[in-house]
């Protein structure tokens, strides 16, 4: 089996359409799949539809922003219903939320002398809606102002940068607490990659995790570096987590893996899957 549990599309900042991401999974080969956008569940009926017909097992998700203390940490929720009332109603006030800031992020461009920034992300996205700093980091790319995208997060985008604008995320303890009510099980995304000191800092993020309800934890990411795969198949050992993992592949803009080929997890963990009926 071979499974990607975080995935992005157009729904959120991923290139492509839930479809054409359904497409690229299968031809790496995926069996298991979870679409995770930001903040939405709205690629996910369409994913669904086209996995079925690819023969494609498929786990709706999302991936939540939340606060804990000054840091923005990401948390998949997956099996949420799309077509939950509630779930469709919270992520309508996210996406105006969203599109506030990206707003805000076009003029603080502007202020820094960088005109047009607003314009160029939006037409890069699907909508005012889904506006995410990925889009402006593509519209920095495209325009030649940076050279990569990692340049356009270490010199704009990136917290505390000059273009950054803070968004009003629910905390981690409230994030945890809807998607549980929802009936979605909570997974720590990417643990490695958040700006945390290693020792305390993270142990902090991980107990805090739990003792909000969490339950799950990405053990191999795409978007993190194998030495942390290696340190958080330890923490999920200790902490008895479930295990998760995903390449959380947007493009090919960035040098992430493509869909499904992320590293495996260890053979000892408790996949996370288990729970949805899958072996
Ligand atoms: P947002 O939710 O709009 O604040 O945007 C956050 C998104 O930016 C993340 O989901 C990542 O996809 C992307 N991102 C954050 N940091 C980096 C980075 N250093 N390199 C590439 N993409 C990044
Ligand atoms: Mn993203
Ligand atoms: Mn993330
Ligand atoms: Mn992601």
């Amino acid at each position: 089996m071979k499974v990607d549990l975080h995935t992005h599309t157009n729904a959120s900042d991923g290139a492509l359409t839930p479809e054409a991401l359904v497409g690229l999974a299968r031809e790496s080969g995926v069996t298991l799949l979870s679409v995770t956008d930001h903040d939405t569940a709205a690629g996910c009926l369409r994913a669904q539809k086209a996995a079925k017909e690819a023969g494609i097992a498929f786990i709706p998700g999302v991936e939540l922003s939340v606060r804990w203390g000054g840091t923005v940490l990401h948390v998949v929720g997956l099996g949420i219903d799309p077509e939950d009332p509630v779930v469709v109603e919270r992520f309508r006030e996210t996406a105006r939320l969203r599109a506030e800031r990206g707003v805000k992020m076009g003029e603080a461009f502007e202020r820094i002398g960088l005109a047009g920034a607003y314009e160029g992300a939006l037409a890069r996205a699907d909508s005012p809606q889904t506006l995410s700093r990925t889009h402006f980091a593509a519209w920095l790319l495209e325009t030649g102002v940076v050279k990569n995208q990692q340049q356009a997060f270490d010199r704009y985008l990136r917290e505390g940068g000059p273009a950054y604008v803070e968004a009003p995320w629910p905390s981690l303890e409230e994030g945890v607490r809807f998607l549980l009510d929802r009936g979605a099980l909570p997974v720590l995304a990417h643990p490695g990659r958040y700006r945390l000191r290693p020792g305390w800092e993270a142990d902090a993020m991980v107990d805090a995790f739990v003792a909000a309800g969490g339950r799950g934890i990405e053990v191999t990411s795409g978007s993190q570096s194998e030495e942390a795969n290696v340190r958080y198949a330890q923490v999920a050992r200790d902490r008895k987590l479930l295990a998760s993992t995903g390449s959380d592949w947007h493009s090919d803009r960035s040098p992430r893996p493509r869909p499904g080929c992320q590293p495996p997890l260890p053979a000892d963990l408790t996949p996370v899957w288990t729970l949805f009926g899958y072996a």
